[in-house]
């Protein structure tokens, strides 16, 4: 037998055996590392639209001021002068939405430097309602101060910011700014040592009283319910999802990081 017939053979079956198809197997990413500014900037993005530029928030505002004539009407009615206004500014007199937006637009998350940038520009409108309301309010007999967390190196930019817009009372008299601390109660109290105040305006239950930052037991609403006498006669209250204490009571102060831990923790305990 010729002894190179099974070699013959087998490179016969060999050739004639399907060719092996190369499979890719993809190889995965490495882990990226999450950008959690960005992240939480991406998540205010629906707040942001809405505070710039829904006819809802827009209606809010004009209601939140039609509410303040009626309250400051009833109050000047039972009391005697002088009498005070107390407004905050931002989010409340000045809409700062444009700011937020280019926050989600650049997908970064407020720091004091670009916040600083965009308050030198004086540029801010005011909020709907809000000149009409403090006019009327001047015509009424009362003084109108402005209590905000603004910085006091803030100063110039604001005041040029309201009086440009034709704000009442926009000078260095009427404008308490933050020096240091961010608790309005003692700039407040300075107010009300020489005036009567008929009413307060703002976007955080804070800038009725420092109570309401406490929001351990039913994140504050029981403290709502407890002083919902006082706050439906002197405070009207006005819409501002995209910042402030509810917001800081779930993700903190630190890093974006830790904030974004502190929002997964807070799902998850919460059993969502
Ligand atoms: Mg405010």
């Amino acid at each position: 037998m010729d002894r190179s017939l099974p070699i013959i053979l087998t490179l016969v079956l060999l050739s004639c055996a399907p060719k092996q198809q190369v499979v890719e197997v993809p190889v995965p990413d490495p882990p990226q590392p999450v950008d959690h500014a960005a992240w939480l900037s991406q998540q205010g993005a629906d707040a942001a639209l809405w505070q710039n530029s829904s006819a809802e928030a827009y209606r809010l505002f004009q209601q939140g001021y039609e509410l303040a004539r009626i309250r400051m009407a009833e109050n000047i009615q039972r009391s005697k002068g002088p009498y005070a206004v107390i407004v905050d500014i931002d989010e409340t007199v000045l809409d700062n939405s444009p700011y937020q937006v280019n926050l989600v637009r650049d997908g970064r998350t407020y720091d004091q430097a670009s916040w600083k940038e965009w308050t030198d520009r004086s540029s801010a409108k005011a909020s709907p309602g809000a000149l009409d309301f403090l006019h009327h309010a001047e015509a009424a007999g009362c003084e109108v101060f402005y209590i905000t967390n603004r910085d006091v190196r803030e100063r110039a930019s604001t005041l040029k910011n309201l009086s440009d817009l034709g704000f009442p009372f926009a000078d260095a008299d009427h404008l308490l700014l933050m020096d240091g601390a961010s608790d309005k109660t003692e700039r407040r109290a300075k107010v009300a040592a020489t005036h009567r105040i008929v009413l307060l305006v703002g976007d955080q239950l804070r800038d009725f009283d420092e109570r309401f930052k406490d929001r351990s037991v039913n994140y504050g609403k029981d403290l709502v319910d407890a002083h919902a006498d006082t706050l439906m006669r002197y405070f009207v209250l006005l819409p501002n999802p995209t910042y402030g204490t509810y917001k800081d009571a779930i993700l903190g102060k630190g890093s974006e990081a830790e904030k974004f831990g502190r929002m997964e923790d807070w799902i998850e305990q919460n059993g969502y």
